[in-house]
């Protein structure tokens, strides 16, 4: 039975790449085209599994090709598929990637599916998987949905971890639920009103987040590492230099990986700093899932 539970997105991720844009009309020739698979839900399951951790994904794709595909892959990544709802109307989440020769993004994203991700749904599976101890949540599904699966996980003594992004959904009412928070520069700038460019500001940003009811937090810089904060207490733990090839979804993987060594009962500084490393192992290679390293590359990394 899996002790960590994911309720999160899922999404097939279609990236083409052009040359130029196409203007309102046109039609261009592109260069490349590829499939991956991505939400933030399914990638942070696949951190916890490549951590050895036994984890259920709450998520919901359409009856299609690319639900079938996307569950496919969940399995081969040994993430308990079964908590997975298919939606007989809404296709599955897709994220279509135009990718410029300047490696600049244009994205659009259907979230489909991801928004028939209901709370009662949520919530009746989540209350048959009795051994589990963490929730890790996100916000690229409904925000009710969120805040209910929240609040009952609250009520039965299972530790909430927010990563909230993105963060225009997030209330005051959900930060009151959440155990630990993982907002990245972006978000903690727009959910407190602080730019981190230093110790003093970070405490800024925490004292906020402490007033609002979190007590303990990661405020994730990409490369240069994070502030993590408990209650009073801030810690700036260094990012570790690698040779970055692809930072997609290294905020997904830092957040598996920190599910995992909680799971193993360490203390949220040890946790912050093995998922530190996990997340620069991931930049080191391309993809948001295949990046992920696994617990005996981490565990080789240290040695
Ligand atoms: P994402 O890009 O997946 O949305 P995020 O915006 O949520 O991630 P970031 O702060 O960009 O979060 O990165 C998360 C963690 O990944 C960082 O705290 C750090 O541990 C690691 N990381 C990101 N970029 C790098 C890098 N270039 N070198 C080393 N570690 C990195």
């Amino acid at each position: 039975m899996s002790e960590i539970c994911v309720v999160g997105s899922i999404n097939m991720d279609i990236v083409t790449s052009v040359d130029e844009y196409p203007k309102r009309g046109q039609t261009v020739f592109g260069n490349k085209v590829s499939n991956s698979a991505g939400g933030k839900g399914a990638n942070q399951a696949i951190s916890c599994s490549r951590q050895g951790k036994k984890v259920s994904l709450i998520g919901c794709v359409g009856n299609d090709y690319y639900g079938e595909k996307l569950i496919d892959n969940l399995k081969r990544n040994r993430v308990d598929t079964s908590t997975i709802k298919r939606d007989g109307v809404e296709s599955t989440g897709q994220t279509t990637i135009l990718l410029d020769n300047q490696a600049e993004n244009t994205i659009i994203y259907v979230e489909g599916a991801n928004k028939a991700l209901d709370e009662k749904y949520v919530l009746d599976t989540l209350s048959t998987l009795t051994d589990c101890k963490i929730l890790l949540i996100q916000m690229e599904i409904p925000s009710n949905t969120v805040l209910e699966v929240m609040k009952y996980a609250k009520q039965h003594q299972i530790f909430v971890i927010l990563d909230p992004a993105p963060a225009n959904a997030v209330t005051d009412e959900m930060l009151t639920y959440a155990d630990v928070i993982l907002p990245n520069a972006h978000e903690t700038e727009l959910l407190t009103g602080i730019t981190i460019i230093d110790e003093k500001t970070a405490r800024q940003a925490a004292t906020i987040f402490l007033e609002k009811g979190v007590s303990q937090g990661v405020l994730k810089l990409g490369k240069e590492g994070s502030y993590v904060f408990i209650e009073n207490k801030i810690t700036f733990i260094e990012g570790i230099k690698v040779g970055a090839v692809d930072t997609v979804g290294a905020g997904d993987c830092f957040a598996g990986a920190l599910a995992s060594a909680l799971i193993d009962r360490q203390q949220l500084l040890a946790a912050v700093e093995f998922a530190n490393i996990a997340a620069a192992l991931k930049v080191t290679k391309h993809g948001a899932q295949e990046g992920i390293p696994t617990i005996e590359e981490i565990k080789s990394f240290c040695h």
